[in-house]
């Protein structure tokens, strides 16, 4: 973006397209404020990667990641959104209106919604990184069908992992889920469906030490972490899943964090910066389920619309 430009003011600017930012934007769309979304890298975030949805209310037989980002986005649309695909590269939130840079464009904005969202956290063990394309993968939506009658690693223990996980059996030949305690995060139903898939085994107590560097992956070493005895799974696919982390650099300096590194909010969904609201995984370090983002991203916008009400704006 060069300097020179005019930036384009909007009432509304929604950082982010996940749950959260496209329910913001038909909630401020609706109110007539032709609300502006950065998508970010991906048009709906960490859902448009998931396999299915089950516990969104309204899809009694459930729906795939893709199909509600879709609807979520047609919906956001038809009201007047704006849905542009690019990425927030810098925000200024020192004074109003607030200035956002895009690789495309410059904003000023009367209000922000931030729906940054979260991103996968890794191991942190060697070869990983290296090996991310070569059979180390963080989601399976996107790469399990590149292990085909193949022998996969599911890393962790909780809701993503054994979703993830009962999703590889389709094309996996075997699913070995490596967890470093001996009961599970995840909820009962994943819990048991996974249980009992003949495709799915358990290696309990057990942490990946590393991932040796070749052409592609070809096995896994572990250590139990009991024992100490260390051992290795041959596997050609390797899917981490353990955790997320808020993406919140693009704040830096310009707002609070709580000690887990989410955004502060109070019960109204701002920020401290009038204005600035923030809404799903980058402010929630608690629910972080696809309605709860959505039904922030509502709350917020409901803010956001009030206070440009309130300020005449
Ligand atoms: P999560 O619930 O935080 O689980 C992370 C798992 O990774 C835990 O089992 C944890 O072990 C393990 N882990 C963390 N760091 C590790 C490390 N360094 N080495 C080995 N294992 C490690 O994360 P998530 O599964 O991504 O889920 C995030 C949120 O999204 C949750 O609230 C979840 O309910 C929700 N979610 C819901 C659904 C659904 O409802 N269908 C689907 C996906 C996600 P410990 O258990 O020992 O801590």
């Amino acid at each position: 973006m060069t300097e020179e430009s005019t930036p384009r003011h909007v009432n509304v600017l929604i950082i982010g397209s996940g749950p959260a930012g496209l329910a913001a934007a038909l909630y401020t769309a609706r109110a007539n404020l032709a609300p502006v979304v950065l998508t970010g890298m991906d048009l709906g975030g960490q859902v448009s990667k998931t396999h299915a949805v089950e516990n969104y209310p309204g899809f009694p037989e459930g729906i795939s990641g893709e199909g509600l980002v879709d609807a979520l986005h047609q919906q956001a649309v038809r009201f007047g959104t704006e849905v542009i695909f690019d990425i927030a590269t810098d925000v200024d939130l020192s004074e109003r209106p607030y200035k956002v840079t895009t690789y495309g464009e410059q904003f000023t904005a009367d209000t922000i919604i931030i729906a940054t969202g979260a991103t996968a956290v890794p191991l942190g063990i060697p070869g990983e990184e290296e090996m991310i394309g070569r059979g180390v993968s963080y989601c399976a939506t996107c790469d399990g069908h590149f292990f085909k009658d193949m022998d996969v690693v599911v890393v962790g223990g909780g809701d993503s992992a054994l979703e993830e996980a009962l999703y590889l059996t389709h094309h996996a030949s075997s699913v070995t889920i490596v967890h470093r305690r001996d009961e599970l995060r995840a909820g009962e139903i994943l819990k048991r469906r996974a249980m009992e898939n003949e495709k799915i085994k358990f290696v309990w107590n057990t942490v990946l030490t590393e991932v040796p560097i070749g052409e592609k992956v070809e096995k896994v070493k572990t250590k139990n972490v009991k024992t100490g005895e260390e051992g290795e799974i041959k596997a050609e696919g390797l899917f981490i899943f353990v955790g997320h982390t808020p993406n919140t650099e693009l704040f830096d300096g310009q707002l609070a964090v709580d000690e887990q590194g989410y955004l502060k909010v109070d019960h109204l969904r701002r920020t401290e910066v009038e204005g600035v609201y923030a809404a799903g995984e980058v402010a929630d370090p608690h629910f972080r389920q696809v309605i709860t983002s959505a039904g922030m991203g509502a709350g917020a916008a409901i803010q956001a619309i009030r206070y440009l009400e309130e300020k005449g704006l």
